[in-house]
C-alpha cells in the first residue's frame, strides 16, 4: 500500500490516482489531525447501525459518535444517544419528541426532527465519515448531500445508486469519497487495492439463493412473510431479508457494483454459494482470480469501512480451514428469481426504469409483509409498474423524487 503526501501527488499523474493502488491524503481519512473519526450515522437504530455502534464501542480510540438518527424507533435512539453522547440527534418521525426527549440523560447540542434534518445531518462540515444506514430510496438525498458537501460516505443504502448512480457518479470525488460496506462490494473492493481497473475481465457476485434456493417453482406459490422472513445465513432488516428472497437483492447490488467500480453491467456475473463465505471474486485479463473470504458476518465489511484504509483488529468467529468444508457454486435460476433479470434489464435500459423498478420493488414488498400481495406477485407488480412509465432521462435529483412519487402511487393501485 502506498500513501503519498500532498506534496508528492502533485508530480503524480491524475489518472493514476482513481487506480486503487493510491491513497490520496483525503481519502477516507479525517479531516483534522486528531486521531478519532467523527462519525454520523444515519438509520443508527437498523440492523447495520446497530453493528456499527457495537464496534464503535469496542474502538473508543478510533471514533467519536457525531451524531445518530432513527425514523421511530425513539427508545431505542435515546439509549444508543445516553451510551454515545453525540451532539446531534435525529428522529425523521416526530409523533413522539416529547417521550424521546424525556428519555434523554443529557443535553445535545441539536435535536432535529422530521426528513429534511437528515440531509442537514449528511452535510455536517465538522463530520469525518457518514455512514448511511438508511433502508430503501429514503436513503438517496443523505448520499446525495454528503458527496456534496465534501464528505466522506460508507455506503450501506444501496438503493442510492441504485436509483441515482448515474446523478451521485458526476458528482467530483464520488470514487474518492464513497466506500461500499454491502460485504459484496467491500470484497471486490478489497480485491482491487493496488489493481488497475483496465485490468478486470470480470466480477463474479455470490448470492447465497436465499431461503428458497432449494423450493420448486409450485412451492415458491405458497410462501408465507414467516417463511420468507427467514434467511439461512443473514440477521437483516425486514426489507433486505424479503429482496434476498426474491433475489432482487442481487440485482440491486449487480447495479451497485456496476456504478461502484464503473464496471460494464454484462461483465458482473451472479453466481450461488450457499455456504456466504466467499464475498465476491474479481477475476483478471490474465487469467488470475481474486477472492475476498470471511465469516457471514457484517461487522467485517461495515468496520473496514470505517478503518479504510487502515485495518483494525475485530473479534468475530474465524473460519477453522483445519475443518472439512465444503465451498461450492451453482448457476442462478433466473426463471424462479426473475428478480434478477428485472434489475439487469432496468438498469440497462437507463433513465427513469431504475427509480421505477426500485420504488415500485419497495412497495411490493411493503405490500407482501402487510399481506396484501402472495409473494409471487412481487415481481409481477415490479414489472407491471416497469411497462405503465414512459422512458425519461433523469436531469436532476428531483426527476428521481418525481418518479419515485409516481411510481409508488400506481404500485399501491395494483391487485387490489
Ligand atoms: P433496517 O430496517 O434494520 O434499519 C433501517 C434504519 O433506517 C433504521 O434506523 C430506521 O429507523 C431508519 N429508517 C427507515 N426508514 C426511514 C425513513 N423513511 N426515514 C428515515 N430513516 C428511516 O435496515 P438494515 O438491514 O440495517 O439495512 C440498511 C441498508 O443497508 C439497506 O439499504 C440495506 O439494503 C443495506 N444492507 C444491509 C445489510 C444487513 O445486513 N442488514 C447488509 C448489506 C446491506
Ligand atoms: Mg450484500
Amino acid at each position: 500500500m502506498l500513501y503519498f503526501t500532498n506534496q508528492q501527488l502533485k508530480s503524480i499523474r491524475p489518472d493514476l490516482i482513481r487506480n486503487f493502488s493510491i491513497l490520496t491524503p483525503n481519502m477516507m481519512h479525517t479531516k483534522d489531525s486528531s486521531q478519532l473519526k467523527r462519525i454520523a450515522i444515519l438509520g443508527a437504530t437498523g440492523s447495520i447501525g446497530t453493528q456499527a455502534l457495537e464496534i464503535i464501542s469496542d474502538n473508543p480510540e478510533s471514533y467519536e459518535v457525531l451524531g445518530l438518527t432513527a425514523h421511530s424507533n425513539w427508545k431505542k435512539l435515546a439509549t444508543q444517544a445516553n451510551e454515545f453522547r453525540p451532539k446531534r440527534l435525529i428522529l425523521s418521525d416526530k409523533s413522539n419528541s416529547q417521550s424521546f426527549e424525556d428519555a434523554l440523560l443529557y443535553k445535545p447540542e441539536q435535536i432535529d426532527y422530521g426528513p429534511e434534518s437528515l440531509r442537514q445531518m449528511a452535510a455536517d462540515p465538522n463530520a469525518d465519515l457518514i455512514l448511511n444506514a438508511l433502508v430503501g430510496f429514503a436513503g438517496f438525498s443523505s448520499t446525495y448531500d454528503a458527496l456534496k458537501a465534501g464528505n466522506s460516505v460508507a455506503l450501506a443504502n444501496k438503493e442510492s445508486l441504485v436509483v441515482g448512480g448515474e446523478i451521485l457518479t458526476a458528482i467530483p470525488g464520488f470514487h474518492d469519497r464513497l466506500i461500499p460496506v454491502d460485504s459484496e462490494h467491500s470484497a471486490m473492493w478489497q480485491c482491487l487495492v493496488g489493481e488497475d481497473m483496465n485490468t478486470v475481465e470480470k466480477i463474479i457476485i455470490t448470492a447465497s439463493g436465499g431461503p428458497f434456493r432449494q423450493y420448486s417453482r409450485e412451492k415458491m406459490k405458497s410462501i408465507t412473510v414467516k417463511d420468507a422472513l427467514n434467511h439461512p445465513n443473514w440477521e437483516m432488516g425486514n426489507k433486505i431479508t424479503i429482496d434476498s428472497s426474491t433475489m432482487m437483492n442481487k440485482g440491486l447490488e449487480i447495479i451497485e457494483a456496476h456504478w461502484l467500480f464503473g464496471i460494464n453491467i454484462e461483465l458482473i456475473e451472479p453466481v450461488i454459494h450457499p455456504q456466504s463465505i466467499i464475498h465476491s471474486i474479481v477475476e483478471f485479463k490474465d487469467g488470475s482470480s481474486k477472492a475476498q473470504l470471511g465469516p457471514p458476518d457484517m461487522k467485517v465489511p461495515i468496520l473496514y469501512s470505517l478503518s479504510y484504509p487502515d485495518r483494525l483488529p475485530l473479534n468475530v468467529p474465524r473460519l477453522d480451514y483445519k475443518k472439512r468444508m465444503s465451498l461450492t457454486f451453482e448457476p442462478v435460476d433466473f426463471i424462479k428469481f426473475p428478480c434478477v433479470e428485472i434489475a439487469i434489464e432496468a438498469v440497462k435500459e437507463g433513465g427513469i426504469k431504475p427509480a421505477v423498478m426500485n420504488a415500485a420493488n419497495e412497495v411490493a414488498v411493503e405490500r407482501f409483509l402487510n399481506e396484501e400481495i402472495r409473494y409471487i406477485d412481487i415481481p409481477v407488480l415490479i414489472e407491471k409498474a416497469l411497462s405503465k412509465f414512459n422512458q425519461r432521462t433523469i436531469t436532476s435529483p428531483q426527476t428521481l423524487f418525481e418518479v419515485d412519487a409516481e411510481t409508488r402511487k400506481f404500485a399501491n393501485t395494483l391487485f387490489k
